[in-house]
């Protein structure tokens, strides 16, 4: 098994000091990645796996904490991509002074 060294930030957020961030593609989004036995996870799925058992198909981790870099699995619960997105929304929306609360 890899060595895996986290860190915590003040927030709470955990951030991984032993792998290297993977930019996908887009450039846009990125995330650690870590190597088990020639297979490829990424660090938050792999965490969260480790304690809640396997994502359920067609489900993403979403950071509550809005940290993509987040490994902490406290601040990851899984969703749907279209729930993610509304999430980010609502957020954005927040942020902009449109809060629905
Ligand atoms: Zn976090």
């Amino acid at each position: 098994m890899s060595n895996i060294k986290l860190g915590t930030l003040n927030n709470g957020c955990t951030y991984c000091l032993s792998h290297k961030v993977h930019i996908r593609g887009d450039g846009r989004r990125a995330y650690y990645r870590i190597r088990i036995k020639g297979k490829r996870y990424y660090l938050h799925r792999y965490l969260w796996e480790q304690k809640f058992g396997e994502i359920p198909k067609g489900k993403i981790l979403m950071h509550t904490c809005d940290n993509v870099l987040c490994v902490n699995i406290d601040h990851l619960i899984p969703g749907t991509h279209k729930e993610n997105m509304a999430d980010m929304k609502s957020k954005g929306r927040t942020r902009n002074g449109y809060s629905k609360k």
